[in-house]
């Protein structure tokens, strides 16, 4: 071979070495409204730009080992999708005084290049440095609530509705579009207006029993967050729980208009989803936020558990006709992660992780079946506490300081005990539970967020592919 054919093979290897080093990684995120998915990709984002420079990543090896070469944020490949607001919530952090961010209304992306260099002593003999484009996918956990709906008639999906209605609580606050409703006509001609204003009074109904009653099993998913579907006529319609209909109505009536409305849901915004999104999704983390649902009571902290449940079936490829008839999934790591841990002090952080473990025990076997590798781990995506002890009546007891969100006061408190496990009724007699909500740290924009275990998630979700 002379010197130029050598020169250009070389050049030839590099440049198959490289690609087959350089890697990308689609980790979506997800978590129903107010988990703290916008805390979390923000923060994320943070550290990986300080990873290697001032973060503290000690559970994440390349950060530890000193093998990140740099960091940076890219334009993301799918030009359809809007831009995380990452600029806007680090501002938010860092005004005065500091707030959190917007939450998650939709979907949003963001990517990063994360230049690194192997561990492996065999790639790092191919290649010095290694590139791994990280592309971090936030969207709301409500819309996966909506996949068992794929296998639901309008008939059927409006029986199982009509249940719900049998707890008294959510009756009460259904009145406005029960009485709505009971003066439209099955079999009349469709209004759109009509249906239009009685959607509207049923996705109030929807955010009220969410708020009121601590419901976390809500749908349709796309009713409390439509993203860009706002106003679009397949989200006009509710379920018939006003008796027999007569067969055979078609479009023109009330009835044929919302179960074609029903239809075209699924079809569009259901496997729709699945099929352009989730497919390609090839790591996943869900964020819970266990702690609100313990404030509020065993009504919520069970409704959560339906609602994860109903979430898991996402991950359980193979149980169901779903997938063979969607697309062939490929997510290979999920974790369960139970966010804002630094409401408690750290001795109940393992609690907290087991509960989680428990509110999503069944599924697990599932998805593990279908070959996902599963972890739940008790995370603060932006550590709004810190942790000590304070003396009570001669005793040491641990104890968090914070600013409370209501006033900016500080306080200094025992937030109490995490139940192990799920807490039975002798429980919730016995103990309440009062977490307070924090303002967000006063954080000076050019440090690293400060955080609870997001190295450990990271290691988790990334650990392989910076290898
Ligand atoms: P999203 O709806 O899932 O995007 O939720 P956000 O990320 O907007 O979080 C909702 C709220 O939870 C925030 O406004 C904060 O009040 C709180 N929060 C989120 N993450 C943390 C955290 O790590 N620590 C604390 N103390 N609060 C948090």
């Amino acid at each position: 071979m002379n010197k130029t054919a050598l020169e250009q093979w070389r050049n030839k290897a590099g440049a198959w070495v490289q690609r087959g080093l350089d890697q990308r990684l689609r980790l979506a995120v997800t978590g129903l409204s107010r988990s703290g998915k916008t805390a979390f990709i923000t923060s994320l984002v943070n550290q990986l730009e300080h990873a290697g420079i001032d973060a503290r990543l000690p559970h994440w090896p390349p950060a530890a080992e000193g093998r990140l070469l740099g960091i940076k944020r890219v334009p993301s490949r799918h030009h359809h999708v809007p831009a995380f607001g990452y600029e806007a919530a680090l501002a938010q952090l860092a005004g005065t005084p500091p707030a959190w961010p917007e939450p998650t209304r939709g979907i949003s992306e963001i990517t990063l290049a994360i230049r690194y260099q192997p561990g492996n002593a065999l790639k790092r003999r191919l290649k010095d440095t290694a590139t791994l484009y990280l592309e971090l996918v936030d969207y709301p956990g409500e819309w996966l609530l909506d996949l068992p709906l794929l296998d639901l008639s309008y008939a059927q999906w409006s029986e199982q509705q009509r249940r719900l209605l049998d707890n008294p609580e959510l009756a009460r606050l259904a009145r406005p579009w029960l009485e709505a409703g009971a003066a439209v006509a099955a079999d009349a001609p469709a209004e759109d207006a009509r249906l239009a204003r009685l959607a509207a009074d049923y996705s109030r109904w929807l955010l009220d029993i969410r708020r009121e009653a601590g419901a976390y099993l809500v749908q349709p998913g796309r009713f409390i967050l439509p993203g860009e579907y706002q106003g679009a006529p397949m989200l006009e319609f509710v379920p018939w729980v006003w008796g027999q209909v007569p067969a055979g109505l078609g479009e023109q009536h009330h009835y044929g208009m919302m179960e074609a409305r029903f239809e075209h849901y699924k079809k569009h915004l259901v496997a729709g989803f699945y099929r352009e999104f989730f497919a390609g999704f090839d790591r996943q983390i869900v964020l819970v936020d266990c702690l609100s649902a313990l404030n509020r009571g065993p009504d919520s902290v069970a409704d959560l558990g339906r609602a994860l449940s109903a979430i898991m079936q996402s991950f359980e490829y193979g149980q169901s006709g779903w997938w063979r008839r969607l697309f062939a999934p490929r997510i290979d790591k999920l974790l369960f992660a139970a966010t804002k841990a630094d409401h408690l002090t750290p001795d109940q952080h393992g609690r907290l992780s087991r509960l989680l473990g428990a509110l999503v025990r069944g599924g697990h076997r599932r998805a593990r079946l279908a070959g996902i590798d599963i972890q739940t781990l008790a995370l603060a995506s932006i550590r709004a506490t810190t942790s000590g002890e304070v003396s009570h009546q001669g005793e040491r007891i641990p104890a968090l300081q914070g600013h409370r969100l209501a006033d900016g006061q500080p306080v200094t408190l025992y937030p109490g005990e995490v139940p192990e496990g799920l807490p039975e009724a002798d429980f919730w007699q016995r103990q309440g539970f009062d977490f307070t909500e924090f303002a967000p740290p006063r954080w000076q924009q050019d440090a690293p967020l400060p955080h609870l275990r997001l190295d450990q998630a990271l290691a988790f979700l990334l650990g392989d592919k910076l290898s």
